[in-house]
C-alpha cells in the first residue's frame, strides 16, 4: 500500500467513527512565538484540550506534518542512524476533545490496524505498552480487544536514560498530563533489538508506531493531579513508520516516498542508489524539512527558526561534500519532492521556485566558506586526530559558518571527541568582547539600539508557554 492511500485510509476510517477531518497547520506555529515548531498533531488543539477554545466538533483527525529538530523533541541526530527517525514527517492523529477516553481510542486504534476492513495488520506481531500503573488500559486491553497480557508491557515515567520510554505525557510542570499507551511493531528477530523497557529498547526491532495520550489530569504548582473534568485523547502515529511495515520493509528509508528521495540525492551526488549510505538518508530526509520550512515562510538565517533551517541546509550541503559533490545541488532534489509530495501538500507545488532559490542562494554563500573550512578541519585533525578543541569549532563556527552541530556530526563520523564545552567558553568570551565594545558605543554617547532589540531567544510570555512546555524549542 502506497503512503498516499495509507494517509487516506486513516483519515477515511475516523471520519466514518465521527471525526472532523482537518488540515495541516504550518510547521510555524500560528500565534505562538514560545514554540519553534510543530512537533505533534495535537499542537494546534491544545486550546482545545484546556478549554480554552470550543469548535463545532469534538472529534478531529489529521495527517499533521511535523518538524523535530531542535529543543526536547530533536531528532537530528538520529537521522541516518536509526531505522525510523527524521527530522520532518507526517503525524497521523485522532483527537478526542471531552468526548470518548480510554476505552473507544484503544478499540478504534486496534480496529484500524488489524480489522478485515482496514489494515490487517497480524496481530502477533503488535505488542503494546501501558502507563506502569493505568490498570484500566491494561483491562481494556487485555480483557476487551483481547491482547495476551504478555504482549502489555507495564512502562513507568523516564528515568533519565536519553531513549528510556516513558509512558506518562506531560505538558510540562503544570497543566494537562496523562498516561499513554504505545504500540510496537516487532520487525523480527533478524533485526536487533529488544521489545520497550528491556535494555535493548534502543534498537530497530519493537518499532513504535502509534502513542495514545488519554490527558486525564491537570498538574498543579505543588506536583499534585487533578482529575480533568473532561479527559480528552491525543494520539500521533508516524506515516512513514506505518508505511514500512505495510510495504514489507524494515527501515523508513526503504518505503516508495523515500526510496526515490534516496535515488534523487543519489544522482545528485553521482552515487549509485544504495540503502547503505548514511549521507544519502541525511540529504532526503533533508530536503522535506528545508522545502517544508521555507514553503511555510522560514527562510535562513542567524536566529530562532531561520538558524534551525540553516543548520539543516549546511549539514545536508556537508553530507553532499562528503560525498564529493562540491558543486551546488541540494536545490536539485525540490522537483522530485515536488514529485512525491506536491499532491497531498498543493502549498509545497506553489512554492516550488521559491524553494528552489532560497536553497540554491543558501548553498552557494556556504559554498563559499565549507571548503576553506575543510581544510581547517582537516588541519587540525592531522594535528590531533583525537579531539577537536573548543578554538577550532569556534573559528570553524565564526569564520566559516559551520553550525557547531555540524562540526559534532563530523566529530561523531571520525570518532572524534568534540569539545564543546571549551567551545561554549569561547562563545563566552566572544559576548564578552562584544559587551565590552557596546558599552563603549553607549558611553561615548553614540546611540545603540542593540539592547533594546537584541534576540532574547523564546520567553515564556504567556499561558501557552507553560501549556506546551513539553514542546518548546522543539
Ligand atoms: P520514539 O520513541 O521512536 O522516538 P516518540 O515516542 O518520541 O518515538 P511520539 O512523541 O510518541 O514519538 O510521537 C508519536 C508518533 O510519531 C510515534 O509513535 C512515531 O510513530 C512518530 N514519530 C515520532 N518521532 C518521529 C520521527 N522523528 N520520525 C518519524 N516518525 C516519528
Ligand atoms: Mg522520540
Ligand atoms: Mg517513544
Ligand atoms: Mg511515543
Amino acid at each position: 500500500m502506497k503512503s498516499a492511500d495509507i494517509r487516506k485510509k486513516f483519515l477515511e476510517f475516523f471520519a466514518s467513527k465521527g471525526h472532523q477531518v482537518v488540515s495541516s497547520s504550518p510547521l510555524v506555529p500560528g500565534n505562538d512565538p514560545t514554540l519553534m515548531f510543530t512537533v505533534a498533531g495535537m499542537v494546534q488543539f491544545k486550546d482545545c484540550f484546556l478549554g480554552f477554545e470550543k469548535r463545532s466538533y469534538t472529534r478531529a483527525v489529521t495527517s499533521q506534518r511535523c518538524l523535530r529538530a531542535g529543543g526536547k523533541h530533536n531528532d537530528l541526530e538520529n537521522v541516518g542512524y536509526t531505522a525510523r527517525h527524521h527530522t520532518f514527517f507526517e503525524m497521523l492523529g485522532n483527537f478526542s476533545f471531552g468526548d470518548y477516553f480510554k476505552r473507544d481510542a484503544i478499540s478504534f486504534a486496534w480496529e484500524f490496524l488489524t480489522g478485515d476492513a482496514w489494515l490487517k495488520l497480524p496481530k502477533e506481531r503488535l505488542l503494546v505498552t501501558v502507563y506502569a500503573s493505568d490498570d484500566e488500559a491494561f483491562d481494556i486491553w487485555n480483557k476487551e480487544v483481547g491482547v495476551p497480557a504478555d504482549r502489555i508491557i507495564r512502562i513507568g515515567d523516564n528515568k533519565g536514560a536519553p531513549y528510556a520510554s516513558d509512558n506518562f505525557w506531560t505538558m510540562g510542570d503544570t497543566g494537562p498530563c496523562g498516561p499513554c499507551t504505545e504500540i510496537f511493531y516487532d520487525h523480527g528477530p533478524d533485526v536487533a533489538g529488544g521489545p520497550p523497557g528491556s535494555p535493548e529498547e534502543d534498537g530497530d526491532r519493537f518499532i513504535e508506531i502509534w502513542n495514545n495520550v488519554f490527558m486525564q489530569f491537570n498538574r498543579d504548582e505543588s506536583g499534585v493531579l487533578h482529575p480533568l473534568p473532561k479527559p480528552s485523547v491525543d494520539t500521533g502515529m508516524g506515516l512513514e513508520r506505518l508505511s514500512a511495515v505495510l510495504q514489507h520493509v524494515h527501515s523508513n528509508f526503504e518505503i516508495d516516498l523515500f526510496v526515490n528521495l534516496l535515488k534523487a540525492a543519489a544522482r545528485e551526488t553521482g552515487l549509485e542508489y544504495t540503502q547503505d549510505q548514511p549521507s544519502l538518508k541525511v540529504i532526503a530526509d533533508h530536503i522535506r524539512a528545508c522545502s517544508f520550512l521555507i514553503t511555510d515562510g522560514v527562510m535562513p538565517s542567524n536566529e530562532g527558526r531561520g538558524y534551525v533551517l540553516r543548520r539543516i541546509i549546511r549539514r545536508a550541503v556537508r553530507h553532499g561534500y562528503k560525498l564529493g559533490q562540491k558543486q551546488s545541488f541540494f536545490h536539485k532534489l525540490v522537483p522530485d519532492l515536488v514529485k512525491e509530495m506536491g499532491e497531498a501538500y498543493p502549498e509545497l507545488k506553489e512554492a516550488e521556485s521559491r524553494v528552489v532559490a532560497a536553497l540554491k542562494a543558501e548553498e552557494e554563500q556556504f559554498a563559499k566558506t565549507l571548503e576553506n573550512g575543510m581544510q581547517v578541519l582537516e588541519d587540525a585533525l592531522s594535528a590531533n586526530s583525537t579531539k577537536l578543541s573548543g578554538e577550532v569549532i569556534f573559528k570553524l563556527y565564526d569564520t566559516f559558518g559551520f553550525p557547531v552541530d555540524m562540526t559534532a556530526d563530523i566529530g561523531r563520523e571520525r570518532g572524534v571527541e568534540v569539545d564543546l564545552d571549551g567551545f561554549e567558553r569561547e562563545m563566552e568570551a566572544q559576548r564578552e568582547r562584544a559587551r565590552a565594545a557596546s558599552s563603549f558605543k553607549t558611553s561615548a554617547n553614540v546611540e545603540y539600539a542593540g539592547a533594546a532589540t537584541a534576540f532574547e531567544g523564546y520567553v515564556e510570555a504567556s499561558v501557552d508557554a507553560k501549556v506546551l512546555a513539553l514542546y518548546k524549542d522543539g
